[in-house]
């Protein structure tokens, strides 16, 4: 069957097994030759598509969860959204989340995920207790800090070429409300932008979105967004319901892009100058403050047939403005502006080949269009002069030099892999593209 993930390129001809039993996962593993575990699909790119596709998302049990001490087992193929709505009424949230709750557990662990909080409180991995790893030879390992600690911190952005990921120990956050305490400022150009990411680092949560259609003095303009988790009573709607995460969808994929330049340029516009009116503090819930995307549940389909790239990059804390400000400017010379600019700040990574570093991380969503490609390989070249790496789980077309010279842990991450690995059956698409593999170099 032909299989994409959310970005809808590429699109690859793959044979899909899934699995509800460990026995079952190891026959799989056993007999396969090059497979690569597909949680939700939810990455932008090849990580997880190849001839083989290995798929947890049936194996989804909750094993066990301690409403005391706000630690939860479950299976790999577990979704967020079906963990919080678990978790909520017991008064516990997910420590970290993306800007999806529809991925897998194994997904979130593998890609090691990072949020709106990572300058505070770090990606995924920091909160695994402990992870069983069924490895490509058929072994059942438990991972965690102290225990295997080298496989533990290279599983933890792994792109699940190590072994697949059966099930996970997480702790939790305390959490009193559902509601969220946000406040919007908006910046008229990058340099203010940055400065409202400095001057609110204690807050929790912390993003910005960027209208990358503006030139001159307001290259780089945008709304810094902030927020906090509710005290009980705090909020008119507080309380422990969990979200409702059905979303609702388009019908169908409409054969053009029903999104256009033109069409995005007017919505900044109107999008900048609405919110920047309504800058006191405001309620929100999970999930429009962490999951605004999930209301439309197949909004990937707007791009049209050929898909979309979404290019996400993080530069060093040092680098950071002079290459915001190079990668705008050429993305105004080439006349492609992203549909979706979102930046972050990023603290310290931790896992081998985790993609957080200290420093800006912006990701830009661009449809698959003439041009589009050259621009990429001009953004690329800026990113590795200033020292940053682009992440693997937006990736569907970074050369292998980028990797090698961006991630300082692969040499360390591929020689664990022939280790745990030797016959290399763990393989997407994008490991082989990238030397992620056997004989990488
Ligand atoms: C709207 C949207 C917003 C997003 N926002 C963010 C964000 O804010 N921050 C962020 O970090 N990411 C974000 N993402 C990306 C997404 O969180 C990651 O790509 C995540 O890994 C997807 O999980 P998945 O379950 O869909 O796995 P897939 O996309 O299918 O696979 C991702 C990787 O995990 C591996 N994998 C999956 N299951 C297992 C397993 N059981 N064992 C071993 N390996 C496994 C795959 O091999 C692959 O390498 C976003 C994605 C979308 C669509």
């Amino acid at each position: 069957m032909l299989v994409s993930n959310w970005n809808n390129y590429p699109r690859v001809e793959a044979a899909l097994r899934g699995f509800r039993s460990q026995e079952e996962a190891r026959d799989i593993l056993g007999q396969a030759d090059m497979c690569i575990p597909r949680g939700l699909g939810r990455s932008y790119g090849d990580c997880s598509l190849g001839e083989n596709i290995i798929s947890p998302p049936g194996f989804r049990r909750f094993i066990h969860l301690d409403p005391e001490k706000g630690i939860l087992e479950c299976e790999a193929g577990t979704s967020l959204d079906q963990i919080i709505s678990v978790i909520i009424p017991h008064g516990w949230f997910l420590p970290v989340t993306p800007g999806t709750s529809r991925i897998t557990l194994g997904g979130a662990i593998s890609s090691d995920v990072h949020g709106k909080n990572h300058h505070l409180h770090g990606a995924f991995g920091r909160h695994v207790l402990d992870l069983r790893l069924l490895t490509p030879q058929g072994h059942v390992l438990v991972c965690s800090k102290n225990e295997n600690p080298e496989i533990f911190q290279a599983v933890c952005g792994g792109m699940g070429l190590l072994g697949l990921i059966l099930s996970a120990r997480i702790s939790l956050l305390p959490l009193e409300s559902v509601s969220i305490r946000q406040k919007t400022i908006p910046a008229y150009d990058l340099d203010e932008l940055m400065a409202l990411f400095e001057s609110h680092h204690q807050s929790t949560y912390t993003v910005a979105w960027m209208d990358c259609l503006q030139r001159g003095r307001h290259l780089g303009r945008g709304l810094f967004m902030r927020g906090e988790h509710c005290r009980a009573g705090e909020a008119p709607c507080s309380g422990l319901t969990p979200p409702d995460s059905k979303g609702l969808g388009i019908p169908f994929s409409p054969p053009f892009r029903t999104l256009t330049p033109a069409g995005i340029r007017a919505f900044n516009s109107l999008y900048f100058h609405r919110k920047s009116r309504r800058t006191g503090c405001e309620y929100s819930n999970i999930e429009s403050f962490f999951y605004p995307l999930d209301a439309l549940y197949n909004w990937n389909l707007l791009y049209g047939k050929k898909g979309f790239l979404q290019y996400q990059f993080v530069l060093p804390r040092a680098t950071s403005q002079a290459g915001l400000q190079k990668i705008l400017q050429h993305i105004t010379s080439f006349g492609l502006p992203p549909y979706l600019a979102v930046l972050k700040l990023l603290g310290p990574g931790e896992g081998t080949l985790s993609f957080p570093e200290y420093g800006y991380t912006l990701a830009l969503d661009f449809p698959v269009c003439p041009g589009i490609f050259s621009l990429l390989n001009a953004l690329d070249l800026v990113v590795q002069k200033l020292g940053g790496r682009i992440y693997l789980a937006k990736d569907a077309r970074m050369k292998k030099h980028m990797l090698w010279q961006g991630y300082p842990g692969a040499r360390e991450f591929v020689e664990l892999k022939k280790r745990l690995d030797p016959e290399n059956k763990l393989s997407s698409l994008q490991s082989r593209r990238l030397g992620l593999c056997q004989n990488p170099y």
